[in-house]
């Protein structure tokens, strides 16, 4: 099977696409495109619609229109933060330079006391506008 990403079609559709800098971190260096939904989900459906496996060629050509689609959704990534993506990572967005695991943290080690003290900050937020709501709960009452 023909490598998707080296036919002609993906060459044009890149050139489409792509914008002049990475939308998670800003640099201008390396960029690619990253498809919202891969490749392989729009072969593994065109092989379901096609209906055998022996149609390989169709599926393909059925899976390569829906993937080269105008209206697909493809964000412009650099190299690096293409490479942390498929690792499930995210680029601090604090110092924007360091990665973190978002399962676990809110933002790298280094700029933890930074995330905690944002949250903190939400919290108190949250916790003013629920006396606020109260207080003003309060006051319907005693209007009415
Ligand atoms: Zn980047
Ligand atoms: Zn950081």
């Amino acid at each position: 099977m023909k490598n998707i990403w080296r036919t002609k079609e993906f060459k044009q559709f890149k050139e489409r696409k792509i914008k002049d800098r990475c939308e998670r971190c800003g640099s201008e260096e390396k960029l690619g495109i990253h498809h919202e939904v891969p490749f392989r989900d729009s072969l593994e459906k065109a092989k379901k619609e096609v209906g055998y496996y022996e149609r390989l060629e169709k599926a393909m050509e059925k899976a390569k229109k829906e993937y080269f689609n105008e209206e697909a959704k493809v964000t412009t990534i650099c190299k690096k933060c293409h490479f942390i993506e498929e690792r499930g990572l995210r680029l601090c967005e604090y110092c924007k330079k360091k990665y973190y695991n978002p399962l676990f943290f809110d933002s790298c080690a280094d700029c933890k006391s930074k995330a905690k003290e944002d949250i903190e900050k939400e919290m108190e937020m949250i916790e003013r506008n629920e006396e606020e709501f109260f207080k003003r709960l309060d006051l319907e009452k005693q209007n009415n």
